[in-house]
């Protein structure tokens, strides 16, 4: 090989991008879809003046949880990000746009800032670590709002092409990708046309858009973020892993098992988040239902041996890593 092709190499792919247009991308999702969720249930609340809390808002917002917590842990998380068992593409892509209507980011961006944070967890590069904002009380309270949502404002953006080259190379998530926006809308759409029908008024709708839609949106957002900032400092620690992760048994309901957030850094190739019986996780219900029925396969399950290996001796119950 002559010099001058040697100079011709391509730079070396370089791990996250960072520029003004990226932020400003990035502040409008934050504007958009983290805020504005607020606002609405803000607004939720005074609407009840209006159209009161009965069964069909309880419903809507119910089952719209349901599905986007569903998609965004079984989906975004188990499916895409770490690729626990493997799936039919309707499973695919009913997951994908079941995830997309949480408002949390295109699938392709969500499978690539996960897998830089199982890259990087607790340290430099980590984009939502509660752990790296300094000590004490001060330095704490600075990690879990960063943690738990100030990161999003503006971050380094993982190149794709380095974290979910998988993806790239599949046409029905890319596809699923592209139209983000309108999976999201679709996701407000839906409980506002339901609410609208089932009372016969337009109080109905915007009563149905608030809570299945914003209400929604919030609280699932929230449960996600806390695993990102309390769930890497407080909770138990039965697994051995180089980061800060904990476990919350008590939440296990509420997040579809994401609260067993120790074991899943331990075992990320693990379907299952909760690995003991009596451990419970809905998100791997979910998945065990659709291996029952031919949908899926390839369950990823680590061995009693592998679990044993990893198991650290002394339980703590929060404070520092250790
Ligand atoms: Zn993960
Ligand atoms: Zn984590």
């Amino acid at each position: 090989m002559t010099e001058l092709q040697g100079e011709r190499r391509p730079a070396p792919r370089r791990k996250t991008v960072s520029n003004s247009y990226l932020h400003r991308l990035q502040r409008r999702h934050f504007i958009l879809f983290d805020i504005l969720p607020i606002v609405g249930t803000v607004a939720a609340v005074g609407f009840l003046a209006v159209q009161p809390f009965g069964l069909t808002e309880l419903a809507l917002f119910f089952s719209m949880w349901l599905v986007t917590g569903l998609g965004i842990t079984a989906g975004y998380h188990r499916l895409f990000t770490h690729r626990s068992y493997k799936a039919s593409t309707w499973v695919y892509a009913v997951l994908a746009v079941a995830g997309s209507m949480a408002g949390q980011g295109p699938v392709v961006s969500w499978v690539a800032l996960h897998r830089r944070h199982h890259e990087c967890s607790d340290r430099e590069g980590d984009p939502h670590s509660p752990n790296l904002e300094g000590s004490g009380v001060r330095g704490r309270i600075r990690g879990l709002a960063h943690s738990h949502i100030l990161w999003m404002r503006r971050h380094d953006y993982p190149n794709i092409v380095h974290y979910a080259p998988d993806l790239l190379k599949n046409p029905v998530i890319m596809r699923i990708s592209r139209h983000y926006h309108f999976w999201v809308v679709l996701g407000l759409v839906i409980p506002a046309a339901i609410g609208g029908i089932a009372h016969l008024s337009w109080q109905g709708a915007v009563s149905g858009l608030l809570w299945g839609g914003f209400v929604r949106m919030f609280v699932l957002e929230h449960i996600v973020w806390a695993i990102n900032s309390f769930l890497h400092m407080f909770g138990t620690r039965p697994y051995e892993s180089r980061e800060n992760s904990r476990n919350a048994g008590v939440l296990a309901l509420a997040t579809f098992g994401e609260s067993w957030h120790n074991n899943h850094h331990a075992f990320p190739d693990s379907a299952s988040f909760g690995l003991e019986w009596y451990h419970l996780d809905p998100g791997y219900w979910l998945i065990k239902f659709l291996s029952l029925v031919g949908a899926a396969h390839d369950v990823g399950i680590p061995t009693r041996e592998r679990r044993h290996s990893k198991r650290r001796r002394h339980r703590t119950l929060s404070g520092a890593q250790s």
